[in-house]
């Protein structure tokens, strides 16, 4: 999300008639895109201003994000700071730099996120790699876990014009990206401040996009899968089978604890409905492991509850306090040791549930967009995802990245899994090349500009 909203910037200062530098190299403009979501996010984001502030002491330091948002007093404090802007104006941003110009004097543009009731739209032509872009179609979470700080820090669920999505997506596939991956904060929850317009009529309209060929859904809720969006994922020609649905616990006390919304039955039987309808769909999810009151007894019944959903891939993560968000507060937190050893054995789980996930595949043929090259064991090779995101390395000209490609899966393996390519389905058309000379700085959280 800060990758593409570091973009969205950089677009800014594009049409303003600055020119980008690395970061090392002098600039009249420094803009530091920081995070928040953990300690560490805020100790990096500290040390990133400082680095800018003491590059070049006479220009301007522009300081936005979500750090930036969750503690303006304390980045506007940093020496050399000008500018702090959190999680929205962010399009007057270039009219503010100039006022520092020609006044220098500190300025805090922060204000009320909780507040902000619109979507701060910005035209990003913003891909992840050659062949995949992403699209944002929302900001902001309603939920409130206890865990987490992001909605301080990004406000309430604002949805980008249904309008505005598809004129984005039209503009991506014209340009060339085979898929799309639509982004947010919290990407089910788009439409909760839509007058009657939900996820389920976005995705029914992007479907009629003839040009593109892949839509991902980047993350969404168990409790958001709606029948409906059951019936529109199973009709679809173009939305990829693969949903990442964030489980956090297996345990129904913790997911309490954690203020989901849900429990460990609600959650398996949500799954058990979507499976219904599409039986190859690959689900992956987060879990976090040695969140407080959770005991051993709760790990071990969180490992089977794990295990009997199937997931094809997991991202572990070990309980981190963040500081403002109530679950810091709370009784039983977990000794570090313990959430270690608890994180080995979810990740353990995590690699026999995709090995067990690819095998399946094994005979049978995937299309696979490759994004790249890669030498594995002495060999080169195409790399691509499939539709259901399993990683495919295949034999293959260089001239078909970005094509779709019809491959027979051969070897399946863990991180990767190896293939033999069948037929080209469909090559790349239409490409834009000024679009391959952002991918420097779209996947940098910080960058300097020079005016
Ligand atoms: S749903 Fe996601 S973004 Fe929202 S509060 Fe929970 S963890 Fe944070």
């Amino acid at each position: 999300m800060n990758f593409y909203d570091t973009e969205s910037l950089w677009q800014l200062f594009l049409q303003g008639g600055y020119r980008q530098v690395e970061f090392h190299e002098p600039a009249d403009v420094y803009v530091i895109n920081t995070c928040t979501v953990t300690q560490e996010g805020d100790r990096k984001s500290r040390q990133m201003i400082r680095r800018a502030a003491r590059a070049n002491p006479d220009a301007v330091v522009v300081v936005t994000g979500c750090y930036a948002q969750m503690s303006p007093g304390e980045a506007l404090g940093i020496e050399g700071v000008d500018l702090v802007i959190g999680n929205q104006h962010r399009k007057e941003m270039l009219g503010m730099i100039e006022r520092i110009e020609q006044e220098r004097r500190p300025f805090n543009a922060v204000s009320d996120i909780l507040g902000q009731k619109e979507f701060e739209d910005f035209d990003v032509p913003m891909f992840v790699d050659r062949t995949r872009a992403s699209l944002k179609i929302e900001d902001g979470c309603n939920h409130f876990c206890t865990f987490c700080i992001i909605p301080y820090a990004r406000g309430l669920v604002r949805s980008r014009k249904p309008d505005s999505v598809l004129a984005q997506a039209k503009r991506l596939s014209d340009a060339g990206y085979r898929e799309i991956v639509l982004t947010g904060i919290h990407t089910g929850g788009y439409g909760e401040d839509l007058e009657g317009y939900a996820l389920a009529d976005l995705l029914t309209e992007l479907e009629k996009i003839p040009q593109l060929g892949r839509i991902r859904v980047s993350s969404i809720e168990a409790s958001e899968i709606t029948d409906r969006l059951i019936e529109v994922l199973a009709s679809s020609k173009k939305i990829c089978r693969h949903l990442h649905i964030p489980l956090q616990s297996g345990h129904s006390e913790v997911l309490r604890r954690m203020n989901r919304h849900y429990t460990t039955e609600q959650y398996a039987d949500r799954l058990r409905d979507v499976r219904k309808a599409l039986p190859e769909l690959a689900v992956t999810s987060d879990i976090i492991v040695g969140f407080p009151g959770e005991t051993d007894a709760f790990f071990d019944t969180a490992m089977e509850f794990v295990r009997a959903q199937a997931f094809a891939e997991l991202h572990v993560f070990p309980y981190s306090p963040r500081k403002g968000t109530p679950a810091a507060k709370f009784a039983g937190q977990v000794p570090e040791p313990i959430k270690q050893r608890r994180v080995e054995r979810m990740i353990q789980l995590s690699d026999e549930l995709q090995q067990t996930y690819n095998r399946q595949w094994t005979g049978r043929v995937l299309e696979v967009i490759p994004e790249e090259t890669k030498v594995y064991d002495g060999k080169r090779y195409l790399i691509g995802h499939a539709d259901n995101y399993m990683k495919i390395a295949f034999s293959g000209d260089q001239d078909l990245r970005g094509a779709t490609c019809a491959v027979r899966v051969q070897k399946p393996g863990a991180e990767v899994s190896y293939g033999m390519l069948e037929s080209v389905v469909a090559r790349l058309t239409g490409t834009d090349p000024t679009l391959s000379t952002q991918v420097a700085f779209a996947e940098s959280s910080a960058y300097s500009l020079h005016g």
